[in-house]
């Protein structure tokens, strides 16, 4: 089972692992977008560890929308609203319950990535966050690493593909070629669960 306290293990694991990639995320949105997606989520994730760390919310599904209300008051850009909305609809798919399970987790994540493609729009294959995060919540049934190794293998394929949401899709052709840094970072958050776990 798993209790806040793993919720928060996961959103601590997600913020240290932005602050060790932010140059990397920054350096990939630098050709196909504006260069700041590092600085946007180390911003976002350093707010949320600070909240939660001051409020200790008891509950998964707390822990969670608190986590995701940060992120869009801290993020800004498109990705913020994005992953706030994916902590906060996977935080309330939680209810209350003051601990679910790995299946219970699968299902609610699976309602936050559906949250994303719909405030969105985009779906897999247009080079964006989704392309990691549908993979992975496809996996997550088998286990936290293979969900950490198909985020991975989802945002190393955004690579050759057009972009066709969000600022890269403004340079058409030009996109392809380049590793969509919104996946890399979804990879980033999904491999936290595997640090969360202590797998
Ligand atoms: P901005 O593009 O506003 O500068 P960021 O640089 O922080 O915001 O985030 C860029 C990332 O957001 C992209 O790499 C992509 O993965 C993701 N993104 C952008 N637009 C969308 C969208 N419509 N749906 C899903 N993800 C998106
Ligand atoms: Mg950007």
């Amino acid at each position: 089972m798993l209790d806040a306290e793993f919720f928060r293990r996961w959103m601590t694991a997600a913020a240290a692992a932005v602050d060790r990639e932010a140059e990397r995320l920054t350096a990939l949105d630098s050709p196909i977008g504006d260069a700041d997606h590092g600085t946007n989520m180390q911003r976002g994730f350093r707010a949320v560890e600070v909240t939660l760390e001051k409020e200790a919310p008891a509950t998964p599904g707390a822990v969670l929308q608190l986590a995701g209300r940060q992120l869009i008051s801290t993020v800004g850009g498109a990705s913020g609203p994005l992953y706030g909305t994916l902590l906060r609809r996977t935080g309330k798919a939680l209810g209350d319950a003051a601990e679910v399970t790995e299946e219970q987790l699968t299902d609610a994540l699976r309602t936050g990535v559906d949250a994303v493609m719909t405030l969105g729009g985009a779906a897999p294959g247009d080079k964006t966050m989704v392309d990691a995060l549908v993979p992975a919540v496809d996996a997550l049934g088998a286990s936290f690493r293979a969900a950490s190794a198909a985020a991975e293998e989802g945002a190393l394929a955004t690579t050759p593909l057009q972009a066709r949401k969000g600022r890269a899709s403004y340079l058409g052709e030009r996109s392809i070629g380049h590793q969509d840094p919104g996946a890399t970072s979804s990879a980033l958050l999904i491999a936290a669960l595997v640090e969360a776990a202590g797998e």
